[in-house]
């Protein structure tokens, strides 16, 4: 049997969605990225939601946006993938890296050691669609001490005055915290519609603004709408309309919109979002009731008392183990025709975070969690016999370490 890691989610009334987006005469930015913001609104009850070209865009448009620049800081957990640290790099600006939890996310205690006179931002990452303790994180940025080190330097710093929280959803649309939906737990929330993610567009991603009083949202986005489109008064739709052909450019902007072209996949998706959502917790469940009863098997938390996840990922952990066993397992499970993956390579293993000084044994947790996780394979097409099989063969991979 062959099993692909994560393949993306297309049937007909998907495909009718681009086909339409094709013969309508327009491709780029219009109507469809709309509807997709609309459904993103919807679906999270945040006030806005702009569509962008990837998470990582998003990011530093918000960044940006927020007048994140050389000489401050940005809070990130080790654990995660590298875009969330490159954004804030691309910014001028320091990733200041934190341990996580035993659950993955970030650890807000560790977080609030962390913050200095130059933190401007934290940005958490909502692990395999597990959100954040965004209480805590929250209450820290709102804390009375903590404000008074904030030294704004633009005028959304200001206006905000404390530190921003930008959570990393790329893995958690349709997750929740006490029943609030992320996209409405924090400032702002991106989520990535990467080919891998739940939802996707290709590439693509969407930011969700959310920002408390006295921010305007329609506003901020309207503003934010100009940072993705070179800072320019029109849009190519309003400008390809009868006498629309005079604008003008406010800023240097950035050019990261979305094309309806990749709105009409992503819209054709999230309509049947709640069905996918279901199909995914069938597959972890069945796979919490095989590996909660093997003694060596950690499984990953998709429900506590306060958060439910999306199950983007299907992180099992493997007791007793190190990092060369792993490696073992996935060797096996590989040569079974199963594609598994490890999330994540902490930042600081890799070359370029090395380079610029981070060390993986500041981040002992990151390490521990790394060292004996493997990614199973988790989306809406996987089969219960599909499912049946990866259990077996992942217990006779363990089964077969010597
Ligand atoms: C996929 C991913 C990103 C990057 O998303 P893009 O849309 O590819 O830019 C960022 N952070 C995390 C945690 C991711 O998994």
């Amino acid at each position: 049997m062959k099993i692909p890691f994560s393949p993306p989610f297309v049937n007909e009334e998907i495909i009718a969605e681009v086909v339409d987006t094709l013969k309508s005469g327009w491709i780029t930015t219009g109507p469809k990225v709309k509807a997709l913001e609309q459904e993103v609104v919807e679906l999270t009850g945040c006030p806005e939601a702009l569509g962008v070209n990837s998470w990582t865009s998003g990011a530093i448009l918000v960044m940006k946006w927020f007048g994140v620049g050389p000489g401050d800081e940005v809070i990130i957990p080790a654990y995660t993938y590298s875009a969330t640290a490159l954004s804030v790099l691309h910014c001028g600006a320091i990733p200041v890296m934190v341990d996580v939890l035993d659950d993955f996310t970030i650890d807000p205690i560790k977080l609030k050691l962390a913050i200095t006179r130059n933190t401007k931002v934290v940005m958490p990452v909502d692990f395999a669609g597990l959100m954040c303790h965004y209480e805590e994180i929250n209450a820290i940025v709102q804390d009375a001490d903590i404000i008074k080190l904030f030294c704004p330097n633009s005028e959304a710093q200001t206006k905000l005055g404390r530190i921003l929280v930008l959570s990393d959803a790329a893995h958690s649309i349709g997750a929740s915290l006490n029943g609030i939906q992320s996209g409405k737990a924090t400032d702002v929330t991106i989520f990535s519609f990467h080919a891998v993610k739940n939802v996707t567009t290709a590439e693509g991603g969407i930011i969700c603004i959310n920002l408390p009083d006295p921010f305007d949202n329609s506003d901020e986005y309207k503003l934010m709408r100009l940072w993705s489109l070179n800072g320019q008064t029109k849009d190519a739709f309003t400008k390809s309309q009868a006498g629309g052909w005079r604008y003008d450019i406010l800023f240097a902007g950035l050019k990261v919109n979305m094309p309806d072209l990749c709105a009409a996949l992503g819209l054709g998706q999230i309509r049947l979002y709640a069905s996918l959502m279901a199909d995914r917790a069938r597959v972890a469940k069945s796979y919490e009731d095989f590996f909660s009863l093997k003694a060596w098997a950690k499984c990953p938390v998709l429900k506590d008392e306060r958060r439910i996840s999306c199950n983007h990922l299907y992180a099992l952990r493997i007791h007793g183990i190190g990092e060369l066993q792993r490696d073992e397992m996935i060797e096996f499970i590989t040569g079974k025709g199963i594609a598994v993956n490890v999330h994540f390579i902490p930042m600081p293993m890799l070359t370029v975070f090395k380079n610029l000084g981070y060390k993986m044994t500041d981040y002992p947790i990151a390490y521990a969690n790394y060292a004996v996780e493997i990614s199973l394979p988790i989306y809406p097409q996987l089969s219960d016999d599909q499912v049946k099989y990866i259990c077996d063969v992942v217990d006779l991979a363990y089964q077969s370490l010597t």
